[in-house]
C-alpha cells in the first residue's frame, strides 16, 4: 500500500469509509460519501485515519473523537467468480 491510502485509492480500492463517535452516549455511524471526500479534499488527498479524523465531527453530538472503518464495499464487488 505505500506511504498511504488516498482518497482515490479508496474509491479504485471499492472501500467503504464508515465515521462512527466514540461517545458510548451516542454511538453514531455514517457512511462516508468518497466522491463528495473527493471533490471537497482532491483525489491524492491522504485518507488514511489519522489524515481524516481530525476533519471529522459526529454529527449527532458534535464530539470530535470520531473513529473509521475501513472495509470493502460488498455493493460495489462484482460478483465473485460468477
Ligand atoms: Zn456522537
Amino acid at each position: 500500500m505505500g506511504k498511504g491510502w488516498t482518497v482515490q485509492t479508496l474509491i479504485d480500492g471499492k472501500m467503504k469509509l464508515t465515521a462512527f463517535c466514540h461517545v458510548s452516549s451516542c454511538n453514531h455511524s455514517k457512511t462516508l460519501d468518497l466522491e463528495m471526500l473527493k471533490t471537497k479534499l482532491g483525489p491524492d488527498a491522504p485518507a488514511m485515519a489519522d489524515d481524516l479524523t481530525p476533519k471529522l465531527r459526529c454529527e449527532r453530538c458534535g464530539s470530535k473523537k470520531v473513529g473509521l472503518i475501513y472495509a470493502p464495499d460488498p455493493r460495489k464487488m462484482s460478483g465473485m467468480g460468477q
